[in-house]
Protein backbone atom coordinates (compact mmCIF):
# COMPACT_ATOMS: atom_id res chain seq x y z
CA UNK A 1 0.00 0.00 0.00
CA UNK A 2 1.48 3.47 -0.78
CA UNK A 3 1.67 6.03 1.98
CA UNK A 4 -0.64 8.57 2.53
CA UNK A 5 1.31 12.22 2.22
CA UNK A 6 1.53 13.42 5.70
CA UNK A 7 -0.83 16.10 6.00
CA UNK A 8 2.06 18.20 8.24
CA UNK A 9 4.95 17.81 6.04
CA UNK A 10 8.06 17.93 7.91
CA UNK A 11 10.55 19.96 5.97
CA UNK A 12 9.47 21.31 2.34
CA UNK A 13 12.77 22.44 0.36
CA UNK A 14 10.69 23.37 -2.78
CA UNK A 15 8.14 25.09 -0.69
CA UNK A 16 10.75 27.34 1.66
CA UNK A 17 12.97 28.08 -2.11
CA UNK A 18 9.60 29.24 -3.84
CA UNK A 19 9.08 32.71 -2.35
CA UNK A 20 12.42 33.29 -3.88
CA UNK A 21 12.34 31.58 -6.85
CA UNK A 22 12.58 34.55 -9.21
CA UNK A 23 15.28 36.30 -7.70
CA UNK A 24 17.70 32.95 -7.30
CA UNK A 25 16.96 32.91 -11.21
CA UNK A 26 18.25 35.62 -11.81
CA UNK A 27 20.60 35.67 -9.38
CA UNK A 28 21.82 32.33 -11.32
CA UNK A 29 21.42 33.41 -14.52
CA UNK A 30 24.00 36.28 -13.73
CA UNK A 31 26.39 33.86 -12.62
CA UNK A 32 26.27 32.16 -16.48
CA UNK A 33 26.63 35.16 -18.07
CA UNK A 34 29.81 36.39 -16.10
CA UNK A 35 31.63 33.22 -17.55
CA UNK A 36 33.15 33.14 -14.10
CA UNK A 37 32.37 29.99 -12.27
CA UNK A 38 34.68 29.70 -9.79
CA UNK A 39 35.02 32.28 -6.94
CA UNK A 40 34.27 35.56 -8.04
CA UNK A 41 31.86 38.46 -6.45
CA UNK A 42 29.06 36.61 -5.38
CA UNK A 43 31.43 34.70 -3.14
CA UNK A 44 32.68 37.61 -2.25
CA UNK A 45 29.52 39.06 -1.74
CA UNK A 46 28.29 36.49 0.53
CA UNK A 47 31.73 36.53 2.70
CA UNK A 48 30.87 40.22 3.39
CA UNK A 49 27.31 39.37 4.68
CA UNK A 50 28.52 37.18 6.99
CA UNK A 51 30.93 39.62 8.47
CA UNK A 52 28.53 42.13 8.86
CA UNK A 53 25.91 39.98 10.57
CA UNK A 54 28.61 38.34 12.95
CA UNK A 55 31.02 41.08 13.20
CA UNK A 56 33.58 38.88 12.75
CA UNK A 57 36.38 40.58 10.47
CA UNK A 58 36.98 37.87 8.28
CA UNK A 59 34.85 35.05 6.22
CA UNK A 60 35.83 32.63 3.70
CA UNK A 61 33.65 30.98 1.79
CA UNK A 62 33.65 26.73 1.46
CA UNK A 63 32.41 23.64 0.13
CA UNK A 64 30.01 22.73 2.80
CA UNK A 65 29.99 22.43 7.04
CA UNK A 66 32.20 19.80 7.46
CA UNK A 67 34.96 21.33 5.53
CA UNK A 68 34.73 24.63 7.76
CA UNK A 69 35.52 22.74 10.62
CA UNK A 70 37.89 20.89 9.08
CA UNK A 71 39.62 23.74 7.62
CA UNK A 72 40.03 25.59 10.77
CA UNK A 73 41.49 22.96 12.81
CA UNK A 74 44.24 22.06 9.99
CA UNK A 75 45.27 25.56 9.90
CA UNK A 76 45.32 25.57 13.82
CA UNK A 77 47.85 22.27 13.29
CA UNK A 78 49.51 23.46 10.32
CA UNK A 79 50.24 26.81 12.41
CA UNK A 80 51.32 24.91 15.44
CA UNK A 81 48.65 26.17 17.58
CA UNK A 82 47.44 22.60 18.11
CA UNK A 83 49.60 19.45 17.72
CA UNK A 84 48.37 16.15 16.72
CA UNK A 85 47.13 14.10 19.54
CA UNK A 86 45.53 17.44 21.49
CA UNK A 87 41.66 16.97 22.68
CA UNK A 88 39.37 18.88 21.64
CA UNK A 89 36.44 19.26 23.92
CA UNK A 90 32.89 18.46 22.29
CA UNK A 91 29.12 17.92 23.91
CA UNK A 92 28.94 13.56 23.47
CA UNK A 93 25.06 14.56 21.48
CA UNK A 94 26.37 16.59 18.70
CA UNK A 95 25.82 15.82 15.06
CA UNK A 96 28.80 13.31 13.95
CA UNK A 97 30.22 15.82 11.78
CA UNK A 98 31.61 17.57 14.36
CA UNK A 99 33.83 14.95 15.65
CA UNK A 100 34.70 13.74 11.82
CA UNK A 101 36.34 17.16 11.92
CA UNK A 102 38.30 17.15 15.07
CA UNK A 103 39.64 13.18 13.66
CA UNK A 104 40.32 14.48 10.32
CA UNK A 105 42.98 17.10 11.80
CA UNK A 106 44.22 14.58 14.00
CA UNK A 107 43.11 15.73 17.11
CA UNK A 108 41.44 14.08 20.22
CA UNK A 109 37.45 14.35 20.51
CA UNK A 110 36.72 14.36 24.41
CA UNK A 111 33.02 13.48 24.32
CA UNK A 112 32.11 15.86 27.66
CA UNK A 113 28.34 16.07 29.49
CA UNK A 114 25.49 17.62 28.48
CA UNK A 115 23.17 19.93 30.07
CA UNK A 116 20.12 17.90 29.91
CA UNK A 117 17.87 21.10 29.81
CA UNK A 118 19.28 22.87 26.72
CA UNK A 119 21.03 19.39 24.90
CA UNK A 120 24.14 21.94 24.43
CA UNK A 121 27.45 21.23 26.34
CA UNK A 122 27.26 21.13 30.02
CA UNK A 123 28.77 24.64 31.24
CA UNK A 124 29.36 23.59 34.82
CA UNK A 125 31.05 20.57 33.91
CA UNK A 126 33.81 21.69 31.37
CA UNK A 127 36.45 21.30 33.73
CA UNK A 128 35.69 17.73 34.71
CA UNK A 129 36.93 17.40 30.86
CA UNK A 130 40.23 19.00 31.00
CA UNK A 131 43.37 17.45 31.09
CA UNK A 132 47.03 18.64 30.25
CA UNK A 133 46.04 17.44 26.64
CA UNK A 134 43.07 19.61 26.00
CA UNK A 135 44.09 22.75 23.73
CA UNK A 136 40.43 23.38 22.10
CA UNK A 137 36.42 23.42 22.46
CA UNK A 138 33.83 23.41 20.13
CA UNK A 139 30.67 24.89 21.28
CA UNK A 140 27.75 22.91 18.85
CA UNK A 141 24.72 25.39 19.01
CA UNK A 142 22.87 22.64 18.81
CA UNK A 143 18.86 22.85 17.32
CA UNK A 144 19.64 26.86 16.92
CA UNK A 145 20.28 27.13 20.55
CA UNK A 146 23.87 29.01 21.04
CA UNK A 147 25.93 27.31 23.17
CA UNK A 148 28.01 30.16 25.00
CA UNK A 149 27.90 31.51 28.48
CA UNK A 150 30.25 33.10 31.10
CA UNK A 151 31.32 30.03 32.67
CA UNK A 152 32.22 28.47 29.39
CA UNK A 153 34.05 31.65 28.52
CA UNK A 154 35.88 31.78 31.92
CA UNK A 155 36.96 28.27 31.21
CA UNK A 156 38.15 28.96 28.09
CA UNK A 157 40.04 32.04 29.20
CA UNK A 158 41.78 30.05 31.97
CA UNK A 159 42.77 27.30 30.24
CA UNK A 160 43.86 28.85 27.15
CA UNK A 161 41.82 27.00 24.85
CA UNK A 162 41.18 27.87 21.54
CA UNK A 163 37.39 28.01 20.50
CA UNK A 164 36.04 26.65 17.03
CA UNK A 165 31.95 27.41 17.14
CA UNK A 166 30.23 24.72 15.17
CA UNK A 167 27.56 26.88 13.90
CA UNK A 168 25.77 24.85 11.48
CA UNK A 169 22.40 25.17 13.05
CA UNK A 170 22.19 28.31 14.27
CA UNK A 171 23.07 31.16 12.14
CA UNK A 172 21.38 34.64 13.19
CA UNK A 173 21.62 33.49 17.31
CA UNK A 174 22.97 35.38 19.68
CA UNK A 175 24.51 35.01 23.13
CA UNK A 176 23.12 37.29 26.28
CA UNK A 177 27.60 36.85 27.09
CA UNK A 178 29.58 38.70 24.50
CA UNK A 179 32.37 35.95 22.66
CA UNK A 180 35.96 36.49 23.06
CA UNK A 181 36.03 39.86 20.65
CA UNK A 182 33.05 41.69 22.52
CA UNK A 183 30.50 40.55 19.65
CA UNK A 184 27.65 38.41 20.18
CA UNK A 185 26.07 36.65 17.24
CA UNK A 186 27.18 33.10 16.74
CA UNK A 187 30.02 31.88 14.47
CA UNK A 188 31.57 35.39 15.68
CA UNK A 189 31.89 33.96 19.51
CA UNK A 190 35.05 32.35 19.43
CA UNK A 191 38.51 32.56 17.42
CA UNK A 192 36.17 31.18 14.73
CA UNK A 193 33.13 29.68 13.80
CA UNK A 194 31.82 27.34 11.05
CA UNK A 195 28.81 27.84 8.73
CA UNK A 196 26.65 25.22 7.08
CA UNK A 197 24.21 25.91 3.88
CA UNK A 198 23.11 22.43 3.85
CA UNK A 199 19.65 22.87 2.03
CA UNK A 200 17.45 21.70 4.79
CA UNK A 201 19.97 24.81 7.65
CA UNK A 202 18.10 27.95 8.62
CA UNK A 203 19.69 29.50 5.68
CA UNK A 204 20.14 26.84 2.73
CA UNK A 205 21.39 26.64 -0.82
CA UNK A 206 20.41 24.60 -3.38
CA UNK A 207 23.23 22.14 -2.51
CA UNK A 208 26.24 22.01 -0.55
CA UNK A 209 27.60 25.19 0.74
CA UNK A 210 29.50 26.57 3.78
CA UNK A 211 31.62 29.33 5.32
CA UNK A 212 34.58 30.19 7.88
CA UNK A 213 34.33 33.48 9.96
CA UNK A 214 36.59 34.14 12.33
CA UNK A 215 38.59 37.38 14.07
CA UNK A 216 42.46 35.95 13.02
CA UNK A 217 43.04 37.56 9.86
CA UNK A 218 46.53 34.97 9.62
CA UNK A 219 43.37 31.99 10.25
CA UNK A 220 41.17 33.37 7.51
CA UNK A 221 44.28 33.81 4.71
CA UNK A 222 45.26 30.20 6.03
CA UNK A 223 41.51 28.83 5.60
CA UNK A 224 41.35 30.53 2.07
CA UNK A 225 44.93 29.11 0.99
CA UNK A 226 44.22 25.44 2.22
CA UNK A 227 40.28 25.23 0.52
CA UNK A 228 42.18 26.32 -2.71
CA UNK A 229 45.14 23.45 -3.26
CA UNK A 230 46.89 25.23 -0.42
CA UNK A 231 47.93 28.56 -2.67
CA UNK A 232 47.93 31.67 -1.44
CA UNK A 233 48.48 32.83 -5.26
CA UNK A 234 47.72 30.95 -8.66
CA UNK A 235 50.41 28.18 -9.10
CA UNK A 236 52.45 29.00 -6.52
CA UNK A 237 51.44 26.21 -2.91
CA UNK A 238 52.30 27.29 0.72
CA UNK A 239 50.50 24.57 2.11
CA UNK A 240 49.36 20.66 1.21
CA UNK A 241 45.66 22.03 0.63
CA UNK A 242 42.72 20.55 -1.24
CA UNK A 243 40.05 21.89 -3.01
CA UNK A 244 37.23 23.10 -0.71
CA UNK A 245 35.85 26.36 -2.71
CA UNK A 246 32.69 27.73 -2.31
CA UNK A 247 31.01 27.32 -5.43
CA UNK A 248 29.64 31.10 -7.01
CA UNK A 249 25.95 29.30 -7.75
CA UNK A 250 25.53 28.54 -4.70
CA UNK A 251 26.83 31.95 -3.16
CA UNK A 252 24.19 33.46 -5.07
CA UNK A 253 21.45 31.27 -4.18
CA UNK A 254 22.68 32.57 -0.74
CA UNK A 255 23.06 35.74 -1.37
CA UNK A 256 19.13 36.10 -2.25
CA UNK A 257 18.12 34.71 0.92
CA UNK A 258 20.56 36.17 3.39
CA UNK A 259 18.35 39.35 3.71
CA UNK A 260 15.48 37.15 5.31
CA UNK A 261 17.09 34.92 7.18
CA UNK A 262 16.33 37.18 10.80
CA UNK A 263 12.70 36.90 9.24
CA UNK A 264 13.02 33.32 8.52
CA UNK A 265 13.87 32.83 11.97
CA UNK A 266 11.50 34.79 13.61
CA UNK A 267 8.38 32.81 11.29
CA UNK A 268 10.50 29.97 13.47
CA UNK A 269 10.35 32.01 16.90
CA UNK A 270 6.56 32.41 16.52
CA UNK A 271 6.03 28.67 15.45
CA UNK A 272 8.10 27.48 18.51
CA UNK A 273 6.06 29.86 20.59
CA UNK A 274 2.71 28.36 19.80
CA UNK A 275 4.31 25.07 20.52
CA UNK A 276 5.26 25.94 23.72
CA UNK A 277 1.99 27.40 24.72
CA UNK A 278 -0.10 24.59 23.84
CA UNK A 279 1.81 21.46 24.17
CA UNK A 280 0.48 20.44 28.00
CA UNK A 281 0.88 16.91 27.84
CA UNK A 282 2.96 15.61 30.98
CA UNK A 283 4.24 12.74 29.01
CA UNK A 284 6.14 15.16 26.84
CA UNK A 285 9.15 17.52 28.06
CA UNK A 286 9.01 20.53 25.88
CA UNK A 287 12.79 22.43 24.53
CA UNK A 288 13.32 24.99 27.13
CA UNK A 289 12.06 28.82 25.87
CA UNK A 290 14.87 31.47 26.08
CA UNK A 291 13.70 33.95 24.47
CA UNK A 292 15.20 35.75 21.41
CA UNK A 293 18.75 33.98 21.00
CA UNK A 294 17.21 30.81 19.92
CA UNK A 295 16.73 30.37 16.13
CA UNK A 296 14.95 26.91 16.32
CA UNK A 297 16.62 25.02 13.79
CA UNK A 298 14.52 22.39 15.61
CA UNK A 299 11.96 21.92 17.90
CA UNK A 300 12.77 18.86 19.75
CA UNK A 301 10.91 17.50 22.68
CA UNK A 302 11.80 14.35 24.30
CA UNK A 303 9.30 11.37 25.50
CA UNK A 304 9.84 8.40 27.15
CA UNK A 305 8.11 6.37 24.62
CA UNK A 306 9.45 8.12 21.72
CA UNK A 307 8.76 5.58 18.94
CA UNK A 308 5.15 5.25 20.23
CA UNK A 309 4.68 9.06 19.89
CA UNK A 310 6.22 9.17 16.10
CA UNK A 311 3.90 6.56 15.22
CA UNK A 312 0.97 8.13 16.40
CA UNK A 313 1.78 11.27 15.17
CA UNK A 314 2.74 9.53 11.66
CA UNK A 315 -1.00 7.92 11.50
CA UNK A 316 -2.47 12.05 12.77
CA UNK A 317 -0.59 12.63 9.72
CA UNK A 318 1.87 14.76 11.41
CA UNK A 319 5.81 13.52 10.05
CA UNK A 320 8.57 14.24 12.44
CA UNK A 321 12.28 13.23 12.36
CA UNK A 322 14.83 12.43 15.01
CA UNK A 323 17.69 14.30 15.48
CA UNK A 324 20.11 11.76 16.45
CA UNK A 325 18.94 8.25 17.12
CA UNK A 326 22.41 7.09 16.86
CA UNK A 327 24.93 9.49 19.25
CA UNK A 328 28.57 9.54 17.26
CA UNK A 329 30.38 7.06 19.83
CA UNK A 330 27.73 4.10 19.03
CA UNK A 331 28.79 4.59 14.91
CA UNK A 332 30.52 2.18 14.02
CA UNK A 333 33.38 3.79 12.64
CA UNK A 334 34.10 5.30 16.52
CA UNK A 335 35.38 1.34 17.19
CA UNK A 336 38.45 2.13 15.25
CA UNK A 337 39.43 5.88 16.27
CA UNK A 338 41.31 7.30 19.81
CA UNK A 339 38.28 9.35 21.66
CA UNK A 340 37.70 9.97 25.30
CA UNK A 341 33.92 9.74 26.88
CA UNK A 342 34.18 11.95 30.39
CA UNK A 343 31.67 11.14 32.96
CA UNK A 344 27.85 9.92 32.44
CA UNK A 345 28.14 11.59 29.02
CA UNK A 346 28.12 8.65 26.64
CA UNK A 347 25.01 7.23 28.77
CA UNK A 348 23.26 11.18 28.41
CA UNK A 349 23.97 10.68 24.79
CA UNK A 350 21.97 7.50 24.54
CA UNK A 351 19.57 8.97 26.64
CA UNK A 352 18.83 11.91 24.48
CA UNK A 353 19.01 9.63 21.18
CA UNK A 354 16.50 7.42 22.70
CA UNK A 355 13.92 9.96 23.38
CA UNK A 356 14.12 13.33 21.45
CA UNK A 357 11.88 13.65 18.24
CA UNK A 358 11.42 16.81 16.20
CA UNK A 359 8.23 18.36 15.28
CA UNK A 360 8.04 20.60 12.24
CA UNK A 361 9.25 23.92 12.12
CA UNK A 362 10.15 26.13 9.29
CA UNK A 363 9.53 29.41 7.88
CA UNK A 364 6.41 27.49 5.79
CA UNK A 365 4.84 26.06 9.09
CA UNK A 366 1.41 27.97 9.48
CA UNK A 367 0.81 29.42 12.98
CA UNK A 368 -2.73 26.87 12.61
CA UNK A 369 -0.78 24.07 11.47
CA UNK A 370 1.45 24.55 14.50
CA UNK A 371 -1.39 25.01 16.73
CA UNK A 372 -3.21 21.65 15.41
CA UNK A 373 0.12 19.83 15.35
CA UNK A 374 0.06 20.92 19.39
CA UNK A 375 -3.58 19.47 20.01
CA UNK A 376 -2.37 16.42 18.53
CA UNK A 377 0.28 15.95 20.61
CA UNK A 378 -1.78 16.84 23.57
CA UNK A 379 -4.17 13.74 22.67
CA UNK A 380 -1.46 11.14 23.04
CA UNK A 381 -1.64 8.67 25.64
C1 LIG B 1 24.84 20.13 9.12
C2 LIG B 1 25.83 20.07 10.22
C3 LIG B 1 27.22 20.01 9.98
C4 LIG B 1 27.81 19.75 8.64
O1 LIG B 1 27.42 20.59 7.62
P1 LIG B 1 27.48 20.08 6.09
O2 LIG B 1 27.30 21.33 5.32
O3 LIG B 1 26.37 19.10 5.93
O4 LIG B 1 28.82 19.47 5.87
C5 LIG B 1 28.07 20.07 11.06
N1 LIG B 1 27.62 20.17 12.30
C6 LIG B 1 26.31 20.23 12.59
C7 LIG B 1 25.87 20.35 14.01
C8 LIG B 1 25.37 20.16 11.56
O5 LIG B 1 24.07 20.20 11.85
Amino acid sequence: MKMAKAKYTFLDLAEINAPYMTEIEAAVSRVITSGRYIGGGECERLERGLQSMTGAEYAVGVSNGLDALRLILRAWVDRGDLKKGDEVIVAANTYIASVLAILDAGLRPVLAPVDMATLNLDTSRIEESITSRTRGIMPVHLYGRVCWDARLKAIVERYGLLVIEDNAQAIGSRSDTPGLYGTSVSGGLGHAGAFSFYPTKNLGALGDAGAVVTHDGDLAARVRALSNYGSDRRYHNIYVGANCRLDPMQAAVLNVKMPYVERENGRRRVIAGIYDRIISNKAIAKPMLTGEDMVWHQYVVRCAERDRLQEYLRDAGVATDIHYAVPPHRQPCMARVDFRAVGDALEQAEAIGGSVLSLPISSCTAEAEAEEIAAIINGFV
